[in-house]
């Protein structure tokens, strides 16, 4: 029997490439435009460093991490999201001695072990951004403003974006307190993962996606309300901004994020119920990784979910892009020189095609029409005697006399 892929694992070809390389290309173009530099860290980091700067409570750590023993026996542990390698990254290659802020921006393969499903995979692929050097809530709102624009250049409609803040450590304690008097009157009421929250974790509480947790959650106490002068101030400060950006935001004090490394600002941009990307301020990573203390904020965007809203918007989506010229040959030379003409075309950047199978002139033109092309043209013995060959323009039929010579003239005009 063939060997299939692993559950929760994707191939990415045919038509669908177009889409991620088009995608790929926006997020470079914008983020070149925005001042970000690309880093590609490695796929797997030792499992200290998730377990440390993800936060040893998450779902992440817990229950989804693809950790596995190497022969040095090592523990090691593939990326089950970016912002840890690039923070190890940072403090690594002394990365503050430079004009502060660092933005850097990833595409890179994440791996959960997840129940897999709609919106759900194993490896899926992320596009992250993060700045760090700044505990300006500027640095927040050109965060949020990153992926706002790469969303709204994508042409996708009806997506919201969602801000909170959870306070620095202080009113996130004050705030745990409160929450936990609140679950704890519920407590009974609740899953049996959120009873074990209420204990370690109580903010996580406010995550869960069973129904019954979510209604007791309902009524919880907003985080807002237990946040410090600066804290608020903070928030303020990043609504303002995005308010002068004309960004549009609604603030959700339900909004937590599934990792434990955010301070103030959290956000989410949410369509059709689908988080494309969630992000915030992460002030303590840097320190809990072993660097000096450091203002940073970044977020992650699931391109496969990214995709899968654009696939229910756009009908027209999987359309690949006509290729210039197919050229036909009939007889041996014909053959020769068909594969010397496409050659010379395609040096000057024009996408020609021609016959490698050895097919029939009749099934030639029938590949050239499968495959799209908006011109055609047949070489024999008396083309190349001659040096001409009728050119057919494939949308409309209508052919023209062309000098072999002057086909790269043709195309350059
Ligand atoms: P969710 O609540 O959907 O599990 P999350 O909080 O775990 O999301 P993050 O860790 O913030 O997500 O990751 C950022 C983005 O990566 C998500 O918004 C989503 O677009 C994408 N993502 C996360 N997990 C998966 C997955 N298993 N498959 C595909 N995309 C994912
Ligand atoms: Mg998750």
């Amino acid at each position: 029997m063939a060997i299939q892929l692993v559950k929760g694992t994707k191939d990415i070809f045919g038509a669908e490439v177009g889409i991620w390389q088009e995608i790929e290309n926006k997020i470079r173009t914008i983020c070149k435009t925005f001042g970000i530099e690309e880093i590609r860290t490695p796929v797997f980091e030792f499992t200290e460093l998730f377990i440390r700067g993800v936060g040893e409570t998450t779902d992440i750590v817990q229950k989804e991490m693809y950790t596995f023993t190497d022969d040095g026996n090592r523990s090691l542990t593939l990326r089950p999201e970016g912002t840890a390698g690039v923070a190890r990254a940072y403090i690594e290659h002394g990365m503050h001695n430079n004009a502060q802020p660092t933005k850097l921006y990833y595409i890179s393969p994440t791996f959960r072990c997840e129940n897999t499903q709609a919106g759900r995979q194993r490896q899926f692929h992320q596009f992250g951004v993060e700045m760090l050097g700044s505990y300006s809530a500027a640095q927040d709102a050109e965060a949020i403003s990153v992926a706002s624009v790469l969303l709204e250049e994508m042409g996708i409609h009806g997506v919201e974006l969602r801000i909170n803040s959870l306070g620095c450590p202080d009113c996130r304690s004050k705030y745990n307190k409160t929450l936990k008097n609140f679950i704890g009157e519920n407590l009974e009421k609740l899953c049996p993962t959120c009873k074990e929250r209420y204990e370690k974790n109580p903010l996580r509480v406010l995550d869960c996606k069973e129904t019954a947790c979510q209604k007791i959650i309902a009524d919880a106490p907003s985080v807002l309300d237990c946040l410090d002068e600066e804290c608020t101030a903070h928030f303020e400060k990043v609504k303002a901004i995005l308010d002068e950006m004309n960004i549009a935001y609604t603030v959700d004090p339900k909004i937590v994020r599934g990792l434990d490394y955010y301070t103030r600002t959290v956000f989410e941009f949410v369509s059709d119920g689908l988080t494309v990307c969630g992000g915030g301020r992460y002030d303590g990573l840097i320190e809990e990784c072993g660097g000096k203390p450091t203002g940073a904020v970044g977020f992650g965007l699931g391109l496969e979910r990214l995709i899968m809203i654009l696939e229910k918007q756009q009908s027209d989506l999987h359309v690949s892009p006509l290729k210039d010229i197919y050229i036909g040959s009939m007889g041996e030379q014909g053959f020769l020189k068909a594969q010397a003409f496409t050659f010379a075309l395609r040096k000057k950047g024009i996408l020609a095609e021609c016959d490698t199978v050895e097919r029939s002139v009749k099934a030639q033109m029938k590949y050239a029409n499968k495959l799209g092309v908006k011109y055609s043209l047949i070489i024999g013995d008396s083309e190349l005697e001659l040096g001409k060959a009728e050119l057919k323009t494939m949308e409309t039929g209508e052919k023209q006399e062309i000098m072999l010579n002057q086909l790269e003239a043709f195309f350059n005009k």
